[in-house]
């Protein structure tokens, strides 16, 4: 068990998110539930977690924002004084399209949130984690995507190259705060059952593109939250610059 630990996780208010969100609470985490705009559904979540017997906050923010980041994290102290875990799972891509069709905007907000937001909420987390600061230690975990191996051909490179961005930042800020207490990892998960695939225009991706995978079929939420839970915990307390695929071996 964790208990007594705060993990702040972005992006909490569906999928990876809040599957991460639930399980972090069951096993004895305090959970900050951060989300975008769907105010219901992260309420649903807190709802559940609490009704469980966790400690539960939902904090709005765009974690493309640093004036909203700042704000973010000062709530966290706010409410729990403490930061032990943070989880950069935020992530957004958009209409698949091949890459000489896309609006330089398009592209900018994708590197905005998938990129920016996870830098911008590690910076926090190492003022408030690293010895160097006074702080007691913690972990990182950042939700990547096997699309940083594949690039995403056809649908989506600009996704594509902002989670290859991630990984490098994942493995140079490990390196950088190995030795004051901070353990940063990745996680890299396949094709996952979840609402995002709307967003490129294609709710049923998952069931085409399945027979690809070694394992015949997508991925659960649930299965990415265990992994992750897994590079929190004390259990993998050798384990930092890591990248772990969760991709049913694709
Ligand atoms: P999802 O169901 O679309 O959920 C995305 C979450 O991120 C929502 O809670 C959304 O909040 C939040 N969000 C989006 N932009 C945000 C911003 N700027 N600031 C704060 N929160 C923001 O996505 P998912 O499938 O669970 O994906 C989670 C992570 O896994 C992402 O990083 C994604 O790239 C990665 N991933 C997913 C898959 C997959 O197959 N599903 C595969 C590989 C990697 P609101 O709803 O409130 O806007």
């Amino acid at each position: 068990m964790d208990t007594g630990r705060v993990l702040l996780v972005t992006g909490a208010s569906r999928g990876i998110g809040a599957a991460t969100a639930r399980l972090a609470a069951a096993r004895g985490y305090a959970v900050v539930l951060n989300y975008r705009s769907d105010a219901a559904a992260v309420q649903a979540v807190a709802a559940d977690i609490a009704t469980a017997g966790g400690m539960v906050v939902a904090v709005q923010a765009d974690v493309s924002s640093p004036a909203e980041v700042a704000a973010l994290f000062g709530a966290v102290d706010q409410r729990f004084g403490r930061l032990d875990a943070l989880v950069n799972n935020a992530g957004v891509l958009e209409t698949q399209m091949r890459l000489e069709d896309m609006d330089p905007a398009r592209v900018q907000r994708v590197f905005a949130t998938n990129l920016l937001g996870p830098l911008l909420c590690c910076q926090q987390a190492v003022r408030r984690m690293s010895t160097r600061h006074g702080g007691a230690g913690g972990a990182i975990v950042n939700v990547s995507s096997v699309a940083a191996r594949t690039g995403s051909p056809g649908e989506y490179v600009d996704y594509a190259a902002s989670k290859g961005a991630l990984d490098t930042l994942t493995i140079g800020l490990a390196s950088e705060v190995a030795q004051e207490g901070i353990r940063v990892n990745g996680v890299r998960p396949g094709f996952i059952h979840t609402g995002m695939h709307a967003s490129g225009g294609e709710p049923g991706r998952v069931d085409r593109v399945k027979a690809t995978v070694p394992m015949r079929r997508g991925g659960h939420a649930e299965e990415v939250a265990r992994a992750i839970l897994w590079l929190l915990s004390d259990e993998a307390s050798f384990t930092t610059g890591s990248l772990l695929d969760v991709a049913g071996g694709r």
